[in-house]
């Protein structure tokens, strides 16, 4: 009987991350400035990000040199394992192979610590001592305290006011890292206090943190600001993940059909799936990739391909992508990870050429798949990774129905040990599904920018 888990050595974490921009048959449009609507160059984003990253962000290299010193930091838990879900396939009675890449095994509890190290340690390699950033449900908020941490860095975070209130555990963990944390919208900034004004008892929004913590990195020459999800560089870094999972899977002798993941700003889902496009670009590889998201907030499936805002305040570059509008507001559903409205322009593009797939489902699914997997492999899920989860069952169902074999693999981006008021919202039959009404994404639409 094969192994169940699936492990490399120290000395197998990769030297180099996979930029998939070498290998696109069509690049995105480019990052348009918020003002003149024209193609930003370098300058533009100096004021906010290092050179290293902004020489990221367009390169298209196939092959970009992890640092040292960021590799001898991924080794506290690089690499990551990779599971065989036996339980859960026994659970199924399905023929079909199941694995699942984990990266809850992080110390920040997700798969955003891959590219918080690197971005802080560029930072830093720059003479920038602090940065600034958002976070919504808290995950991001905290890979970046601690990446900040483990290189004597300071790191100031916008947390969206109704996650501050509700996730205290997070904003705790946060601060036991050294991070500072600010409810958004907060005094300390223009954009804050005019949104304050506007509603004294605003819940906030990631598209309000944003602008705030943009705002202080633009005006402080000691301060930059680091975005967790969606740009290039990030999307790359998180490549690592599908560059084990691809020496993983060769190790157990086996290579995936279909390819699983959550999609937020697309992060975890590309840093899985890329490695594995390559190998369909350039090698024909019939390996299918399914980036599955929330029927509350179904960018890459009801979004418009365009270009829009990355906040509200309009103060980030134009990013040409699926959106649902700059100034969506999601409802609150309990994957906080996933309510961005727009995505990754790499991933869309890809969405867009038909060469990877999107869904998008119900939360109270969600949970039950949620449910299925911690009882058979015992790992709480986070419920933004559940997303993938369900994705994968329902590959092992169909695959039953069928009567064939199927190799699934999909990306379990964290644990959901944070979770808990969630889970006990679904144990309590609290959930309710919000399929996103046609209208209000109409309306929504209506605004986006106008370019020509
Ligand atoms: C933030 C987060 C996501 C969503 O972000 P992506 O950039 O789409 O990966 C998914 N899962 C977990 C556990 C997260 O923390």
């Amino acid at each position: 009987m094969s192994e169940v888990k699936i492990l490399l050595t120290e000395k197998e974490i990769p030297e180099k991350w996979y930029n998939v921009m070498a290998d696109m048959p069509n690049l995105p449009k480019p990052p348009l400035h918020p003002g003149t609507k024209q193609p930003i160059g370098p300058d533009d984003l100096s004021a906010i990000f290092p050179m290293e990253l902004i020489k990221q962000e367009v390169s298209q290299e196939r092959w970009i040199e992890i640092p040292d010193e960021v590799r001898e930091i991924y080794r506290l838990w690089r690499p990551s394992p990779m599971y065989r879900a036996r339980r859960l396939e026994k659970a199924l009675d399905t023929p079909a192979k199941i694995y699942f890449k984990y990266e809850g095994i992080s110390p920040a509890g997700s798969h955003k610590l891959n590219t918080a190290v690197p971005q802080a340690y560029y930072n830093k390699q720059e003479g920038i001592m602090r940065l600034s950033t958002e976070t919504g449900a808290g995950q991001w908020g905290i890979a970046l305290s601690q990446a900040c941490n483990f290189l004597g860095m300071e790191c100031r975070v916008f947390m969206v006011r109704v996650s501050y209130d509700q996730k205290p555990y997070r904003r705790t963990m946060m601060e036991l890292f050294g991070g500072s944390v600010l409810p958004s919208p907060s005094t300390d900034t223009e954009y804050g206090r005019k949104a304050l004004a506007a509603d004294p008892n605003t819940p906030g929004s990631l598209g309000i943190a944003i602008s705030e913590a943009v705002e202080i990195a633009a005006q402080r020459e000691d301060t930059n600001y680091a975005l967790g999800s969606v740009l290039n560089h990030v999307i790359m870094h998180q490549t690592i993940i599908g560059l084990e999972a691809k020496e993983q899977m060769a190790k157990a002798g086996d290579y995936p059909d279909v390819v699983i993941g959550c999609c937020g700003g697309g992060s975890n889902f590309s840093g899985i799936a890329f490695p594995f496009v390559h190998d369909k670009l350039t090698n024909n590889a019939k390996v299918r990739l399914l980036a599955v998201e929330p029927s509350a907030c179904p960018t890459l499936t009801r979004g418009k391909f365009a270009y829009d805002y990355g906040d509200t305040a309009g103060l980030t570059p134009l990013l040409h992508m699926y959106t649902l509008g700059a100034e969506f507001m999601p409802p609150g559903i309990h994957s906080g990870g996933l309510r961005y409205h727009g995505d990754s322009p790499l991933l869309c593009q890809l969405v867009h050429d038909g060469i990877i797939e999107a869904s998008a489902i119900d939360q109270t699914s969600v949970f039950e798949a949620a449910k299925l997997f911690a009882r058979s492999e015992g790992i709480v899920p986070a419920p933004e990774s559940s997303h993938a989860i369900q994705s994968a069952i329902a590959e092992a169902l169909a695959a039953r129905e069928a009567g064939e074999s199927r190799t699934i693999l999909f990306s379990l981006s964290g644990h959901g040990l944070l979770d808990m008021p969630s889970y006990e919202a679904y144990l309590n039959g609290k959930l309710n599904d919000y399929p996103l009404p046609e209208d209000i994404l109409a309306n929504s639409l209506q605004n986006l920018p106008d370019v020509k």
